[in-house]
């Protein structure tokens, strides 16, 4: 199942078509709470009233054309306006392929930076989403860039590569911020973990090596996660080196274990949401769908007249 959805994430014929199907249309909403911005604020200011703060995040990847490129870099310069008129503490989340990373990455990278410059200047911090494995080392080396420039950057790795302990040796003398996900594309068995065990484990060793980080000053790290159990092990393993809870971060998405957010929340971590809005919702759609199959189940009832 996980495959079919993951390869009909990737399909152009269905990206065309299955967006205009009422029922999916209806479906998506649990996990967005609109297509436009306006819709993503009052769904920051919803969580913010459970103690969970927020990361904005438009969604679209690989763009084809550079004028989209400029429109969604505006794009983001307007969100940290409104984080800021609206006193929100909110960060945004960005797909470098949403920069026109496919185009011109030059151009992509004076988008980031200009992104980077004004969330500093709210005191904000802007994020670089991690997307599949031909863009892994392009993108650690144009975080790496952007870092040497910019204090309030940060970078999502996944732990489902099998490079990643490697790609965390690499960045910590740069003082990263990361946020750890389990990982989200279809890759093969031979640079990736496939089995849930596994991914566990290599997510378990990797928040470790960064809590020490945070403890010594010497990285920010988010569990980007759902998986409460990995959570607890981490405060459990942060506690012992003698980490506060108010110091652990957990970020979740939007709709997912909302109950369990405001949960940790409640219990003094730092939890904050990722709320993602926009017009071309499919290809992640389906790899939401494709982590909790589920959710499939969820999408067709939709359709059923109870
Ligand atoms: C804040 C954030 C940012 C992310 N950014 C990226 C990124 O940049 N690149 C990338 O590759 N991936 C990204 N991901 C996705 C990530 O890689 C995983 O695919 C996703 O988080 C599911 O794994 P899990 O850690 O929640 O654990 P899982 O083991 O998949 O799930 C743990 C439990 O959480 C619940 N759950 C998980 N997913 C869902 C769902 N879709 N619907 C309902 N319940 C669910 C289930 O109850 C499940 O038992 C991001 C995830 C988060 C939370």
């Amino acid at each position: 199942m996980r495959t079919i959805l993951l390869w009909m994430a990737r399909n152009a014929w269905l990206k065309e078509r299955v967006p205009r199907l009422r029922f999916v249309r209806r479906a998506v909403r649990s996990f967005m709470p609109g297509e436009d911005l306006v819709s993503a604020i009052a769904a920051a200011k919803t969580t913010r009233a459970g103690g969970v703060t927020a990361a904005f995040t438009r969604l679209g990847e690989n763009v084809t054309d550079p004028s989209e490129a400029d429109a969604v870099a505006a794009h983001y310069l307007t969100v940290l306006d409104q984080i800021e008129a609206n006193k929100l503490d909110a960060e945004v989340s960005i797909k470098l392929t949403q920069l026109g990373y496919d185009l011109d990455v030059e151009a992509a990278f004076r988008h980031f930076a200009a992104i980077a410059q004004r969330a500093a200047e709210i005191g904000t911090f802007a994020w670089i989403d991690m997307e599949g494995s031909d863009y892994v080392e392009g993108t650690i080396a144009f975080y790496e860039r952007v870092r040497a420039g910019h204090e309030n950057v940060g970078l999502c790795l996944q732990a489902y590569l099998h490079r990643t302990p490697a790609d965390v040796q690499r960045l910590l003398p740069i003082r990263p911020a990361i946020r750890l996900v389990k990982g989200a594309y279809a890759e093969p068995t031979a640079i990736a973990y496939h089995a849930k065990r596994e991914v566990d484990a290599a997510f378990l060793g990797i928040a470790t090596t960064f809590i020490q980080a945070v403890r010594d000053g010497g990285a920010r790290f988010q569990a980007g996660t759902h998986d409460v159990d990995l959570v607890e092990q981490i405060a459990r393993s942060g506690g012992a080196i003698g980490l506060e809870p108010g110091q652990i971060e957990v970020e979740m998405l939007y709709g997912i274990r909302v109950d369990q957010q405001r949960k940790l929340a409640a219990r003094g971590f730092k939890v904050r949401c990722l709320i993602a809005y926009g017009e071309h919702w499919y290809p992640w759609y389906m790899r939401r769908l494709a982590e909790r199959p589920a959710n499939v189940l969820f999408a067709l009832r939709q359709i059923l007249p109870w």
